[in-house]
C-alpha cells in the first residue's frame, strides 16, 4: 500500500518534471513520517525510499533511533537520511545536532550557532536549508526575504554546518498560477542569493511543494518535494 503511493507519486514527479522541462528524476522525494511510526516507515523502505522528514523532535528521535538499531541487523541496507523540517527552539537544538541528517527549518543565527557548536565531531555537517516566511503567513517561522542573504552568509561562515539552500511552506493558493507566483519568488530568491557570488559553494537545494502544490513547485524549480498524506494517509491528530 505504502510501496504503490510512493511508486504513485515518484510518477507524478517525473511527469512533473517532464512538463517543466526538467529531466526525470532531478526533484527528490522527502517522505513526511510526522505522526506515523517506525513500522510505517520500515514498510515505506521497501519502495527504496531512504530520505524521511519529521516534524517533533522527540518523536523523529525516537524513530531515528529505532530505525538504526533496526537496520544494525541489515547491513546491506542504505542508510537513511533524516531532515528536521519542523520548528526548533534553543532547548532541542542538540537532539537536532546529535541525530538528524538535515536540519530544513533554521531561520535565527542563534539556532544555527548551537546546532554548529553541538554537531558531533563524528558526524558529517549538518545539511542545512533556511527556512523563508516568502507570504508573510501570519505566525509563521522563516526568515524574511529581505534578510535572508545577510543570514545565509553569516550560517555559511559555522564550520560544523553546510548551507545546502533554502526552503518554504506557503499558503495554498488559489490556482496553479497563483501557487508559481509564490513558489516563484523562492526561486528567485534561491538565484539571486547564489548568484551575489558570497558564498563559497552554491546552494543546490530548494526545498519546495506538498501533496497539494508539487507541479507548482516543481514548475517553478523545486529540488525537493516533501509529502506526508499522500504516502502515509491521513494523520490522526490533525499538527500543523
Ligand atoms: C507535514 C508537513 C509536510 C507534509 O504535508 P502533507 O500535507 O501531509 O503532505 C511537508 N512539509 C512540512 C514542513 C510539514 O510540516
Amino acid at each position: 500500500m505504502l510501496v504503490r503511493n510512493i511508486e504513485q507519486l515518484l510518477e507524478r514527479i517525473d511527469t512533473a518534471c517532464l512538463a517543466a522541462g526538467r529531466p526525470a528524476g532531478s526533484v527528490k522525494l522527502l517522505a513526511v513520517s510526522k505522526t506515523f511510526g517506525a513500522d510505517a516507515v520500515i514498510a515505506a523502505m521497501a519502495s527504496g525510499q531512504r530520505a524521511f522528514g519529521e516534524n517533533y523532535i522527540a518523536e523523529g528521535v525516537e524513530k531515528i533511533l529505532a530505525l538504526r538499531q533496526y537496520l544494525a541487523h541489515k547491513p546491506q541496507t542504505e542508510p537513511l537520511e533524516w531532515h528536521c523540517i519542523g520548528p526548533v527552539q534553543s532547548n532541542k537544538t542538540r537532539l537536532v545536532a546529535e541525530h538528524f541528517d538535515w536540519m530544513e527549518s533554521l531561520d535565527r543565527l542563534k539556532i544555527a550557532q548551537r546546532l554548529n557548536e553541538q554537531r558531533p565531531a563524528d558526524l558529517a555537517p549538518l545539511q542545512v536549508c533556511l527556512q523563508v516566511n516568502i507570504d508573510g503567513g501570519a505566525n509563521k517561522s522563516g526568515v524574511l526575504p529581505a534578510d535572508a542573504l545577510t543570514l545565509a552568509l553569516e550560517i555559511a561562515k559555522l564550520p560544523r554546518l553546510r548551507l545546502r539552500g533554502l526552503m518554504a511552506i506557503p499558503e495554498p493558493a488559489a490556482d496553479f498560477a497563483a501557487a508559481c507566483a509564490v513558489h516563484g519568488a523562492v526561486k528567485v530568491l534561491f538565484d539571486s542569493i547564489n548568484a551575489s557570488g558570497q558564498l563559497a559553494q552554491t546552494m543546490d537545494t530548494l526545498s519546495l511543494g506538498m501533496s497539494g502544490d508539487m507541479e507548482a513547485a516543481i514548475h517553478s524549480g523545486s529540488t525537493t518535494v516533501r509529502v506526508g498524506t499522500a504516502i502515509f494517509g491521513s494523520r490522526q491528530t490533525p499538527l500543523a
